[in-house]
């Protein structure tokens, strides 16, 4: 690969531990996938040969809670349903992350009844909101990416008492606006 020229053999490199430690967190984010609609597909075409989520290290799905760190909420939930998402959330293993994937996991969608979840939000921490009906696996992408700029920097955010506060970050469509990485730790 040519890091044997570039790099003397002898050599060493120096860095600090939580560096090394972020860095194979951020390279090995594993989602758990909580597909229940056409969502769904479109989470299934990212990891896909064509979008490649491997290039970012977050291909290995893991139906199994306690060996995933990223929930991926991709469709419509509802009300009978989110008792399961909430357990599923709760097995996974700290620190986790959750995406939001679509409009309807993030507030309902056109599915504006009595029976499905306007929102996931309202009952667990959402980290980031990806737009669209069904977003694009590129939009899905950035999400992932907005993740691992987080873990990056070590930005996990606790409130006073240790409770792990949600990102809130929202993508936007267009991508006009940059993601905002800033995080209060008040
Ligand atoms: S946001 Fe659109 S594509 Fe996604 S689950 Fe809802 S209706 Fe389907």
């Amino acid at each position: 690969m040519g890091l044997e020229e570039a790099i003397p053999v002898d050599g060493y490199l120096t860095t600090q531990l939580s560096r090394v430690i972020n860095w194979a967190r951020r390279s090995s984010v594993w989602p758990m996938p909580f597909a229940t609609a056409c969502c769904g597909i479109e989470l299934m075409a990212t990891a896909s040969s064509r979008y490649d989520l491997a290039r970012f290290g977050a291909e290995v799905f893991r139906f199994s809670p306690r060996q995933a760190d990223l929930m991926i909420v991709a469709g419509r939930v509802s009300v009978k349903m989110m008792p399961v998402l909430q357990r599923i959330y709760l097995q996974m293993t700290e620190p986790k992350w959750v995406i939001s994937m679509g409009a309807c996991a993030s507030t309902g969608g056109v599915f504006d009844t009595y029976a499905v979840v306007q929102g996931v939000d309202q009952f667990m921490p959402v980290d980031v909101y990806v737009p669209g009906c069904p977003p694009r696996p590129e939009m899905l992408i950035e999400g992932v990416m907005a993740i691992q700029k987080i873990i990056d920097e070590d930005n996990i955010p606790y409130d006073g008492e240790g409770n792990r506060k949600p990102l809130e970050i929202e993508l936007f469509a267009d991508n006009t606006k940059p993601v905002d990485v800033t995080i209060d730790h008040t």
